[in-house]
């Protein structure tokens, strides 16, 4: 299989050979992980009083608190923790998402401030993206090993 590469470059700063991502629904801008990082919407959670029901199960009680979520950094997989908050002390498998919630504001006038749900660009041999669930496990695994920054 050979992907066409030659417009998988990220759109901000022009890396290149890097996982990217792209609007959902959309087939641009193309956004690496690090300009990604750097436009993080800012959110909030609501704290949680955790109760542990077994290995890696809990069950959290809201204390109606709001705190700004701590920023995420994009892991070697692509991917960052899908947990609003932080996790339960002693959870050790903690649960994943290779989608990215950024304010693309400053790109593109077309994007309102707030956020935009950015999905990993899997591009085909005609340099097309796969829609996101649908991405055939050779693509996936193309883009799993480009480094992540
Ligand atoms: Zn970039």
């Amino acid at each position: 299989m050979k992907i066409k590469t030659n417009n998988y470059v990220c759109s901000i700063c022009g890396k290149r050979n890097v996982k990217l991502w792209r609007p959902y629904g959309y087939g641009a801008p193309l956004i690496c992980a690090e300009c990604a990082e750097k436009r993080q919407s800012p959110r909030e959670y609501e704290k949680k009083i955790w109760h542990r029901l077994g290995k890696d199960r809990f069950s959290g009680k809201f204390t109606g608190e709001r705190l700004p979520l701590p920023k995420w950094k994009v892991n070697e997989n692509g991917k960052i923790p899908t947990n609003m908050g932080p996790a339960p002390k002693g959870m050790t498998i903690i649960p994943m998402t290779d989608q990215l919630l950024v304010d693309l504001s400053d790109v593109s006038i077309e994007y309102s401030p707030g956020s935009t749900s950015m999905i990993p660009a899997c591009p085909n041999e005609d340099g097309y993206f796969w829609a996101y669930t649908v991405v055939p496990e050779e693509n996936c695994k193309w883009w799993e090993e480009l480094p992540t920054r």
